[in-house]
């Protein structure tokens, strides 16, 4: 059997079943990372992510129906096969006119035809003198080259007064004027919107093909956990992470499966992990990647992953402690996110949101950065990792932004996650002062709305 040696520092202690590879120490030059210095057994940020990100691939692109594909992005480009529109017509009510019949407006023209939106013109045309009454979407019949509005025209007895001239094109939305038939409407990469559903049902695209939504399973671990209101015994808490998570999923527009709940019990982790691996595209595991004697999903991703597995204690605050293996190995991706109800979600956002954003074909990974000003003084004080802290963020009329912390920044107290915003990088060192910038991690774009009633507008 082979050995498991945990380091942390320079204290190692042997956990007797499984082999541990320490990570590589020493600086890093991470960015999101704000440069921290990796202290001895600790893995910066950016150091970990690049690993997990190496370990995950694009999903096999699937045909899906245009209706379906909402935050998708495009694993092939779209072209048109027809012209959008598909015929040049009116924007306006009006008269279809020849320009160089109404040049010198006012002018009186014969009315030879009316043409709603849907009718064909057959064989109307707008010869020398005449015009053709139309509303907005209506095909522009042959010899028009223009319409002008209805508020501009007096209609009398089968004759129309144009009372002002329109130059050549005039209203008018020539054939193809938004999509050239044979263009290439949409490239590889593209992430559908709902205006892009729009196109696609403009075009009469019955399928496209995309990345899938990553099916995700989540299991929490730990034998002091209750299942949802059940009477909590001395000593027990509710699971709180696997209904979060399973949320979190949603909010991205990711695939949740629930896996339920085991105890600490390495047969029964290894069981739920292998069930998760054979219908999921990648699995959330929360609780037992600690030091804890009852820690067991660490040692559990390592028997089922091999060596690609890692057990990483992360230069971060929340989320120290990250477990991370493909299930069988260089299969699906497996995080052992840690078991504290604010690191959990934040170790989601560090690694499994972006390489779940990698698997479903995204190019940018992460979350919008902004800059803020401290509205307090953010303390800390220097103990080798990054700390993400807590902040709601507040919009000024002006667009400047400002960051107060939340609450409690304890790893257990999700009432100050609840009522954050946006996660603050506060580098390594002795914090930030009042007043001064600091970046933060845009967890919630409602922050950046505009209060009650006011859309930004006088
Ligand atoms: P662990 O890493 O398993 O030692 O868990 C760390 C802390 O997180 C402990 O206080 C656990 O009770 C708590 N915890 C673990 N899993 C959950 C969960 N699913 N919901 C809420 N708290 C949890
Ligand atoms: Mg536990």
């Amino acid at each position: 059997m082979l050995s498991f040696v945990l380091s942390l520092g320079d204290d190692s202690r042997s956990l007797g079943v499984c082999t541990w590879l320490p990570w590589p120490r020493g600086r890093t030059s991470d960015l999101a990372a704000g440069g921290t210095e990796v202290v001895a057994g600790m893995i910066s940020v950016g150091e970990a992510r690049r690993y997990v990100l190496s370990c995950c691939r694009p999903l096999a692109p699937v045909d899906l129906a245009p209706a379906e594909c909402l935050g998708l992005v495009l694993a092939e480009p779209v072209q048109a096969e027809e012209d959008v529109p598909h015929f040049a017509n009116s924007s306006m009510d009006g008269y279809a006119v020849r320009s160089a019949d109404v040049a010198r407006a006012p002018v009186r023209l014969k009315v030879v035809g009316e043409l709603m939106a849907g009718d064909d013109p057959a064989e109307l045309l707008v010869g020398e003198g005449a015009a053709v009454r139309i509303m907005t979407g209506a095909v522009l019949p042959a010899g028009a080259d223009a319409v002008c509005m209805v508020e501009h025209t007096r209609s009398e007895n089968g004759v129309v007064v144009i009372e002002e001239a329109v130059a050549h094109g005039t209203f008018v939305r020539p054939a193809g004027s938004d999509i050239a038939s044979g263009s290439v409407v949409f490239a590889a990469g593209a992430r559908i919107g709902p205006a892009h559903i729009g196109i696609l049902a403009s075009l009469g695209a019955t399928h496209v093909t995309v990345y899938p939504r990553p099916r995700v399973g989540v299991v929490s671990s730990g034998d002091e956990l209750v299942v949802g209101a059940a009477p909590l015994a001395m000593g027990k808490i509710r699971d709180s992470n696997r209904p979060a998570l399973l949320a979190q999923l949603g909010a991205d527009r990711f695939d949740p499966v629930d896996l339920g709940h085991v105890g600490d019990d390495p047969d029964a982790l290894a069981r739920v992990i292998q069930d998760g691996v054979s219908r999921c595209d990648a699995v959330l595991t929360s609780g037992g990647v600690s030091v804890g004697d009852r820690d067991m999903v660490k040692v559990v991703l390592e028997k089922l992953g091999g060596g690609g597995a890692r057990w990483l204690q992360v230069a971060v605050k929340p989320a120290k402690p990250f477990a991370f293996s493909t299930v069988p190995p260089g299969g699906v991706p497996v995080f052992g996110l840690p078991g504290n109800p604010v690191s959990a979600l934040v170790s989601y956002e560090l690694f499994a949101r972006p390489a779940l954003r990698l698997m479903a074909g995204h190019a940018n990974l992460g979350r919008p950065m902004v800059t803020a000003t401290a509205a307090g003084d953010l303390h800390r004080t220097p103990d080798g990792k990054l700390h993400l802290v807590r902040v709601a963020i507040t919009a000024s009329a002006d667009g400047t932004l400002r960051a107060e912390v939340s609450g409690g920044q304890s790893s257990h107290q999700m009432s100050a996650l609840a009522a954050a915003h946006a996660l603050a990088l506060v580098p390594d060192g002795d914090g930030v002062a009042a007043g001064e910038p600091v970046r933060a991690w845009l967890l919630d774009e409602e922050a950046l709305a505009a209060p009650g009633a006011d859309l930004g507008l006088a």
